[in-house]
Parts: C-alpha cells; structure tokens; sequence
C-alpha cells in the first residue's frame, strides 16, 4: 500500500485527516480510536473493578495490616496501628454497597507527626506496596496557591496519574503522601517559617483535595494551559496521608499539659514522657502551630512518631525485610564475596548516625562510605570474604567527607 493511501482499520480516516495512525500487524488504528477503546476499557474496568479490589483487599484486615507493616518497619508501634485501622476503614468505606441509610462513611486521611527520618514516608510506601495501589509523594513546600511561581496543588494528581501509569481507575483509589504540611503552616503562628506565599492559600487550595472532588488534571503537569486536554481525577476514594516535622510543636504541647496540669486534668506532671512529647499531641496542637481548622477535620485521623533510639537504629540496620545490611549482603553474593559485619561495627555506625544526628537516614550513607572502597576493590580480585570490623569501619570513616561534614557542623 502506497504511504499516503494509509488508512484507520476501524473508521476508515485517511492518514492526514489523523494526528496519529499506528501500525499492527496488518491494520492501523488512529488517535481517535485509539482514545475511544481508551474509554471502553475505562468504563468495563470500573464495571470489573470494585469486585477485583474487594477481593483483593478485604482479605487484609487491620491486624495482617500490621503484620506486613511490621516486617518493613522497626518500632513505630502506635502509628503503625492506627495506620492499619484507618487504611482497612477507607477500604471498607469504597467498597460499602450503596445502602438507604444515610450513615455516609467519611474518609480515614491520616496525618502523621515526627522528625525527620522516623520512617513517615516509609510507611507511606510500606502501605501502598502493600495494597498495591499507586502513590504519590508529593513535597508541601513546592506547592503555591494558583497565579505563583511553583506547582499548582493539582500537580498532586499529575503525580498520582504518572505513578497510576495514566490509569484513571487505579489512581482514583490510589494514595498521596504529602512531606512536609508543616511548612505551609500559616505563618503569624509560626515565626520558623521563612517563606509565606500565603501558606494558609496552600492549605485552602489542599482542602478542596483532600475533601473529594473533581478536578481538571493536567496529564503532563505544568501550568494549566487553554489548549492542553485534562483528565478529570476525581478525588473522593484517594488516600491522603500528611507528614511533617512541625520543629517547635513540642512547646506547644508542653505548654498545653502544664496549663491542664495547673487545671483539672487526668494528666500528672510528673508522669509526661519528656523524651517523647508528641505522644501527647491533640489536633488542637496542630492549630496553634498553624494549621487552618478545615485542614485538620479533614486530615481526622493523628498520629505520631517516636524519636529512633540507638536500639531501634540498630535494629534498622538488620532486621526490616529489606535493611540495609541485608542489600549489602546480597550486593556482595553477587561477587561470590561472603560479606559480614561484626556487632561491633554495627554499634559504631550506630554510634556515628547519632553522634552526627543524621537519624536513619544517615545510616546508609555511613554504609556506603565505610563499603565504598571494598564494593571497588573486590569484584574480580577473587577475594570470597570480607568482614567490616569496628576498627575497619573506623579506618573508612575516618578518611570519609562525612567526617568535614562533622566538622563544619
Ligand atoms: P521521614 O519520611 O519520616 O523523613 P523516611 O521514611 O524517609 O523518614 O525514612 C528514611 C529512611 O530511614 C527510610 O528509607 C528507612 O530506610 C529508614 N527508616 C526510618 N525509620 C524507620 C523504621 N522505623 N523502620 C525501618 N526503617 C526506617
């Protein structure tokens, strides 16, 4: 068939009345079509859906929730069990079957309080990977009310579409994580905020978001534009979960217990938990840090994370099903290397993460610099064992930049 005489198998439109014909094995297909089978398959998966994901999900129930997020994260205990029940009643209420009652299920979002590095947007992933729903981690303070330089809030569900593979069904039911709400707590409340593109404008665009609604999604992001396609995302069954440090948060809640202690209150002065205030954290808190009333009802379910001690640092370095030292094993098996590590050096990295203050985080990049020079030199020199000593990893630390980095710190 000569080029121009190309033409749709299945409307029959000539090549140049298309945008886009595509080649098969011996028919084509054009733009048009292709976006018309699009919508088919969309409307027969959300026929098929609801079945597939009860099935899939109602198997899950709070305590196997828990038990998989256990074998990811160390500690965390409280945050990991209000996570499993908020998860297992969003669930519940997607799949409720429309009934005559009006008892209307609300939704579980869910906003979680901790330093940095406590593994906040690792039970995020944990949670996703576990429904195998998409996600999308988005960062707080890149967002700016519409008419600002920065990302419009509706670049959340750009995100969430990519992740969703431009799967409509799948992101509707998916999870968005958002890092870092405290930054955009308003600023009058909160004098560590350096920036203010009106973060209480941030908060109010969020709101329509996390409430349900439906919204025009640029597919590729940017800036809205009056000649790009949109999707409509509707946001009513997506799971958000909210995360942020909130530095300062602690004085607050102090002062609210010292003010309930001198008051009638259950709770005794002498017996708060000094080393872990936020465990005492009520949404009340989160207002006097900034955040506007409407944010927090629809953020309803708080919760908080314990600060990592030495033990659960070490912990992290071996035990969750994929640590740190589990991949470096497997790394070097590759090599045919039997690579170990002593207590010793594992209590040493431990020492420096916290020595440094670089949380968890930090306990990879302590590993990569104490291994660095052992994942160059071994592969292909025929050495089959390398063991990481304390004075082995001392040696590598001490050579390290991380230990400038000490030193302008
Ligand atoms: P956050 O979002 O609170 O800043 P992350 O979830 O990004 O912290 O944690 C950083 C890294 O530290 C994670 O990739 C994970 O490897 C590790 N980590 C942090 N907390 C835990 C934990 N409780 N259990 C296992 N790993 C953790």
């Amino acid at each position: 068939m000569a080029k121009e005489e190309l033409e749709c198998s299945f409307c029959g439109r000539k090549k140049p009345e298309t945008s886009l014909l595509i080649a098969g094995l011996d028919a084509h297909i054009c733009d048009r079509c292709i976006e018309q089978a699009h919508g088919i398959v969309l409307e027969e998966s959300k026929q098929s859906g609801n079945s597939e994901l009860s099935a899939e999900l109602m198997l899950k129930k709070p305590k196997e929730i828990k038990g998989f997020l256990d074998e990811y994260i160390i500690g965390q205990e409280n945050t990991k069990r209000v996570m499993s029940v908020a998860v297992y009643n969003h669930y519940k209420r997607l799949l409720q079957p429309p009934t005559d009652d009006d008892i209307e299920i609300q939704k579980s979002n869910i906003i979680m309080v901790g330093q940095t590095g406590t593994g906040k947007t690792l039970m995020a992933k944990t949670i996703a990977k576990m429904l195998n729903v998409p996600l999308a981690i988005v960062d707080a303070t890149v967002l700016t009310e519409a008419g600002y330089v920065g990302e419009d809030v509706e670049s959340i569900l750009t995100r969430l579409l990519q992740a969703a593979d431009y799967n409509l069904e799948k992101a509707q039911r998916g999870i968005v994580f958002i890092d870092e709400i405290d930054k955009i707590a308003r600023k009058s409340d909160n004098p560590s905020i350096t920036r203010d593109v009106s973060g209480e404008g941030v908060q109010q665009a969020l709101l329509k978001l996390l409430e349900g609604t439906v919204v025009n999604v640029p597919p590729k992001g940017g800036r809205k534009h009056p000649d790009q396609k949109f999707i409509e995302v509707d946001t009513e069954n997506i799971l958000f979960i909210a995360g942020g440090a909130f530095d300062g948060i602690e004085r607050v809640i102090t002062k609210r217990l010292n003010m309930q202690a001198i008051g009638y209150s259950s709770i005794n002065k002498e017996s708060v938990d000094k080393d872990n205030i936020l465990k005492y954290i009520i949404p009340k808190d989160l207002k006097d840090f900034g955040l506007i009333p409407e944010i927090i009802g629809r953020l309803p379910v708080l919760t908080y994370m314990d600060p990592l001690d030495a033990k659960t640092l070490r912990a992290i370095l071996t035990e969750p099903k994929n640590a740190i030292i589990k991949q470096y094993k497997k790394l070097f098996e590759m090599d045919e290397v039997d690579f170990t590590i002593t207590d010793g050096a594992l209590d040493y990295i431990v020492g420096k993460a916290i020595e440094y203050k670089l949380g968890a985080r930090g306990l990879r990049s302590l590993c990569e610099e104490i291994l660095t020079e052992a994942m160059f030199e071994l592969p292909g020199s025929g050495e089959t064992k390398l063991n990481i000593t304390k004075s082995y990893a001392e040696d590598r630390l001490n050579k390290s930049t991380l230990k400038k980095l000490k030193a302008v710190s």
